[in-house]
């Protein structure tokens, strides 16, 4: 039998106790994107649901760089890169959010797609949703639209989903824990 994608990411997930800090459990996709077969079921499952419908694909430091490298070059589209504060070179437009403790700031080069493109956001795993809402509001705020958000593990006790659909943003997940 045909193993779900939803399987294979579970099959390929290592569960990492109280890292970075105590109380919170790292999903850590590194065997993931280790297995060559696994990797690249996720990468085609992506792009099944976005060939031909996005312009470009962003990810979001740091893991969503390597999902989003991969689906751009499947897709045939380019790769933008979504950074931590101060990374970029060029000018940038910066969106900043809140996290538990304080506040972090996310931004892209203001010229990294033209107006009226088509966005494909990209990132590992959904927890609150603050860096996604970020996301979404930074392409808006340099003219492009962001088509859909795909994300490989939606930690969806977090409530990052219902907060994104609250905000009337979509986002597909290919497993749900
Ligand atoms: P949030 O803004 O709360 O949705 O957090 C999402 C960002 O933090 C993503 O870029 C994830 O890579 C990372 N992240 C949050 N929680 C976890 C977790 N439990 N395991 C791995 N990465 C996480």
């Amino acid at each position: 039998m045909t193993q779900s994608i939803g399987d294979i990411v579970a099959a390929h997930l290592r569960d990492v106790p109280d890292f970075p800090v105590p109380g919170v459990t790292f999903k850590d996709v590194t065997p993931l994107i280790g297995d060559a077969d696994a990797f690249a079921a996720v990468v085609r499952d992506m792009a099944e649901r976005n060939r031909g419908v996005v312009d470009v694909v962003a990810g979001i430091e740091a893991r969503g760089f390597i999902f989003g490298a991969a689906l751009a070059l499947e897709l045939g589209v380019g790769f933008v890169p979504v950074r931590k504060a101060g990374k970029l070179p060029g000018e940038t437009a910066a969106v900043a959010y809140d996290l538990e403790y304080g506040t972090a700031t996310i931004e892209v080069h203001a010229d990294a797609v033209a107006a009226g493109q088509r966005v494909l956001l990209v990132d590992d795993v959904l927890a609150t949703g603050g860096t996604a809402a970020a996301a979404f509001e930074l392409f808006e705020k340099i003219g492009a639209s962001v088509a859909d958000f795909e994300v490989v593990i939606d930690l969806s006790f977090l409530g990052g989903r219902e907060r994104l659909a609250d905000a009337g943003r979509s986002v597909h997940a290919l497993l749900t824990v």
